[in-house]
């Protein structure tokens, strides 16, 4: 088989997008900037999600029986109608999810789901002899999984499900997608547009809430997780996954550190600082969520940081010169609000920010840097996941790698020098799945991307990425 069962649609409006996912009679999804309604979704049940992943798994062999360059000639033709719906899909997710279309936000990840399809099938896993002697004949090859489930999170639903789908269908698998209740809208728009140009049932998107998640994640008919997401589900997850030994791949939250070394040039890293932390409003699972600054240079970095921070503007996503915006829900809102508080109250300086308008119609938190807190303080030690960066002063380095490795999560840090050398010792001794050297959180489709200790294991990306949603085969003879 080489043609696909259906062709790209004409280019859709946002209306037009909108109406192929949105039910008249679901719940109401909020603008989390206006409070506005963005649309409506039908929850499904985990019946609905039976019946989903029964249509996969007798999709499946059809799909893989294709050629793998047909699967690559499909997901390029996915790219290109990404592309077509660029701008209805940043509409969307902008005003569903909260992120400012300009900046790294809503434009910048639908352009990323493209660049991922595109990337993704332009990699090659490629089997190969193992052992070839007088008595063996050994090859390695790589086979489908089957059905795989993929569970997202709400701060980047479409980058992160493009992240998930994509290997999955090009190694032969069928894919089940369980969106964020948060942002469902966002994640059926993209997989509307993307099964504009698949064979039926290879891949599909069922909204629901944690109980469907949880019936994907313990389903006797799904044979690998791609979970992403916190630790705390991620543990859930493992627990409910045992009974079938389904594979798992799991990206778990984090808590990076940064550690800036006395020789930098503040207000030269100030700019990338910033965006290390503040992507995405801080809602991003790899960026700079505490940083350690060395004495010498202290004052001058949150000096820079200050001064960059006050040059961005924050509100509503659609106003096109924003490039931060609000929290995507009020649980969000209400963490945030309490570490910067517990800071406050503990005797730590807000530098800028920490005061919220309690009239504001949206979840906006002010974008926040707190000087003079201590590495114990909860706005440190925990997850904040919004626009709060603590910045804890240290005068010894081995002191400030203890802090940085002193959590039990290890997704991403970096360090800050300008001497490149002298970085790369400091990063071989910190506990996490990458470390950026002047920079943070950048990620790349050809790059490994994964955790360690309770971020999660497993990984995204590249040759590895692939590995992950496929199974090993030795032919011995
Ligand atoms: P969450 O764990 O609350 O929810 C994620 C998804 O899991 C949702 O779709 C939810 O419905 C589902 N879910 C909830 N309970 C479940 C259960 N028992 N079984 C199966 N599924 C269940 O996470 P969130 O609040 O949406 O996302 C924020 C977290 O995600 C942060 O900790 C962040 O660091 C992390 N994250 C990690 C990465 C990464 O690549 N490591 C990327 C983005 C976000």
């Amino acid at each position: 088989m080489t043609t696909p069962v259906s062709s790209t649609s004409e280019t859709p409006t946002y209306d037009s997008l909108l109406a192929g996912i949105t039910d008249p009679g679901g719940r109401e999804v909020l603008d989390p900037a206006t409070g506005e309604v963005v649309g409506r979704v039908a929850d499904r049940s985990a019946d609905d999600l039976d019946r989903a992943v029964a249509a996969a798994r007798a999709a499946q062999p059809a799909w893989a029986a294709r050629s793998d360059a047909d699967r690559v000639g499909l997901l390029l033709r996915a790219a290109d109608a990404v592309e077509a719906a660029a701008e209805p899909l940043a509409e969307l997710l902008s005003r569903e999810q909260g992120k400012p279309l300009n900046g790294p936000n809503a434009r910048f990840e639908v352009g990323a789901c493209a660049a991922w399809l595109r990337a993704t099938a332009a990699t090659e896993l490629p089997g190969g002899t193992v052992v070839d002697d007088e008595d063996t004949h050994a090859e390695l090859h790589y086979r489908p999984v089957g059905v795989v489930g993929a569970i997202g999170p709400w701060n980047w639903p479409m980058m992160i499900t493009v992240w998930q789908v994509a290997p999955a269908l090009r190694m032969g698998n069928t894919v089940v997608v369980k969106p964020s209740e948060y942002t469902p809208l966002s994640v059926l728009a993209l997989v509307h547009v993307l099964t504009s140009v698949l064979p039926a049932d290879v891949l599909t998107a069922v909204a629901g809430g944690r109980e469907v998640g949880a019936r994907l994640s313990s389903h006797p008919g799904v044979d690998k997780l791609v979970f992403t997401g916190s630790t705390a589900t991620g543990q859930a997850i493992i627990r409910s996954s045992a009974d079938t030994v389904k594979r798992l791949t799991l990206e778990l939250g984090g808590n990076d550190a940064g550690i800036v070394l006395p020789d930098v040039d503040p207000r030269a890293i100030a700019q990338d600082l910033f965006w290390g932390a503040f992507i995405n409003t801080g809602q991003t699972c790899a960026a700079l969520k505490r940083l350690y600054v060395h004495t010498d240079v202290y004052d001058e970095v949150c000096a820079a940081l200050v001064e960059v921070a006050q040059a961005m503007p924050m509100g509503r996503g659609l106003d096109e010169q924003n490039v931060l915006g609000p929290l995507q829900n009020r649980a969000q809102y209400e963490i945030v609000a309490r570490l910067v508080d517990a800071a406050r109250d503990a005797g730590a300086k807000i530098l800028v920010g920490g005061d919220p308008d309690p009239d504001a119609a949206g979840h906006f938190y002010p974008t926040t840097i707190v000087a003079d807190v201590e590495d114990a303080n909860p706005l440190v030690a925990e997850e904040q996941f919004g626009p709060a960066l603590p910045v804890v002063r240290y005068d010894d380095l081995d002191q400030a790698v203890a802090m940085a490795n002193g959590l039990d999560v290890g997704l991403g840090a970096s360090v800050w020098s300008s001497d490149r050398d002298a970085a790369r010792a400091v990063a071989a001794r910190l506990e996490a799945g990458t470390v950026w050297i002047n920079s943070h959180g950048g990620v790349h489709p050809m790059i490994p991307f994964g955790g360690v200790k309770k971020s999660g294991y497993g990984l995204e990306f590249g040759v590895e990425g692939l590995k992950a949603v496929a199974v090993p085969q030795v032919i011995n003879g």
